[in-house]
């Protein structure tokens, strides 16, 4: 293997003089993948404990998932929703089976996800709610991460995220994350949803107190509201269980998918729900070019279907409680707190010790990918194809970077 020293610098710079610096990437460059595992460009190879932010549950290139996608980009790729095309129907009915909901609309990326949802609520205020036009207000919690549209931003809490892309889209009504007392306070007669995400990704893997869900689930069957879930990030196998929202045997009105649901090839995403809710949406009045390709659906399709034996679910869970075994005792040694469900942990390191940053820059030096998140918290949640004695390695690092 020829090793060149400097291709990594090389590459770096060059990103970094052409793309804009909107991201703030480790100094990795990576230029190849399979499963759990991933290559840099000087032959190095990597244990990836990001999984692109669960975007990659079923691990790099799964073979599967390749197989569904490379036999459709042999048929066709694109036919916009101007025609039906033979993939449409046989994705959007089979995902609505793996939600127990009978209508799905596909988008592309989770922040569009986010978006349909916002306006399906809306309408469905205004049209079966009787809510006064343009009143119509949506309940998000502090913290959240639904992506970074002047609308979905405009709920942000995160200054980063927010600041200085006013004016900001009204409607949103923000209370602590976790804390139902407040929610039912914050509830009057503009409302019309509550949007959360069932567990707290970007956040740092925020798991809320147990009763959280089920409880906002009662408010809302009281209220008259939706429950809308983001398990964009959570859902789709990562935490044991298909969705998050099934910790608590708790059945959102509309589900938003994203992440996971394209393979880890294309970005799929979608709003799944059921006709009285999802059925206020008539031609014309959302959509997207590519939402619903057949390229999309080929794999959306292929990582539904796996989805349906149980069998990864049962993985992660599995797997889950081995890294969760692993990484308990670290807390008092370096660790301040470790939480999580399914194969998905936040680790939050002692800030007195490093940042988080400085600890993923010493792990990708041990060969292990992670990202922090807010100062001095890790994310871990690799594809769920990794095995005990790999998350073994990578908490065997954390725990030498930490000493
Ligand atoms: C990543 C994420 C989004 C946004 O998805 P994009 O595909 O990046 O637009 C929305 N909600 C949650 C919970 C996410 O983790």
């Amino acid at each position: 293997m020829t090793i060149h020293a400097n291709r990594t610098d090389e590459l770096i710079s060059l990103t970094e003089q052409s793309t804009a610096h909107n991201y703030h990437p480790l100094p990795v460059v990576i230029t190849e993948g399979t499963g759990a595992w991933v290559t840099d460009v000087e032959g190095r190879q990597y244990l990836d404990c990001l999984a692109a932010y669960s975007a990659i549950n079923f691990g790099h290139r799964n073979p599967v998932i390749v197989d569904a996608v490379r036999a459709q980009l042999e048929r066709i790729t694109l036919t916009s929703r101007a025609f039906h095309h033979d993939l449409l129907g046989p994705f959007t009915g089979q995902l609505a089976a793996l939600t127990g909901k009978n209508l799905v609309l596909p988008m592309n990326t989770g922040a569009e996800a986010v978006e349909t949802g916002i306006k399906v609520a809306r309408k469905w205020g205004y049209e079966v709610k009787g809510v006064p036009e343009d009143s119509a207000t949506i309940i998000v919690a502090d913290g959240n991460f639904h992506g970074r549209t002047i609308s979905i931003v405009s709920f942000s809490t995160d200054d980063a995220a927010r600041t200085h892309f006013g004016p900001y889209t009204p409607g949103f009504h923000v209370v602590p994350y976790g804390d139902a007392p407040a929610l039912a306070d914050a509830i009057d007669d503009t409302t019309v949803a509550v949007l959360i995400e069932p567990i707290q990704g970007e956040a740092g893997v925020v798991v809320p107190p147990d009763g959280y869900l089920s409880r906002v689930r009662q408010l809302c069957d009281a209220r008259g509201l939706l429950f809308i879930a983001d398990e964009i990030q959570s859902g789709l196998g990562r935490t044991g269980t298909t969705f998050a929202c099934e910790y608590e045997n708790v059945v959102p009105d509309l589900y938003l998918l994203g992440k996971a649901l394209g393979g880890g090839i294309v970005p799929v995403s979608a709003v799944v729900g059921d006709a009285d809710v999802l059925g206020v949406i008539h031609p014309g009045e959302h959509g997207s070019t590519f939402g619903g390709n057949p390229l999309a659906c080929a794999a959306g399709q292929a990582v539904v279907e796996m989805l349906h034996t149980g069998e990864w679910q049962a993985r992660a869970a599995e797997l889950g409680a081995h890294l969760m075994d692993r990484l308990q005792p670290l807390v008092g040694r370096g660790v301040h707190d470790v939480r999580g469900r399914g194969l998905w942990a936040g680790v939050d390191i002692d800030p007195a010790l490093m940042t988080g940053r400085e600890a993923c820059e010493a792990l990708l030096a041990e060969g292990i990918l992670a990202k922090d998140t807010h100062g001095s918290t890790i994310r871990l949640a690799p594809p769920l194809v990794i095995t005990p004695e790999e998350i073994d390695m990578a908490v065997d690092a954390l725990a030498r970077v930490l000493r």
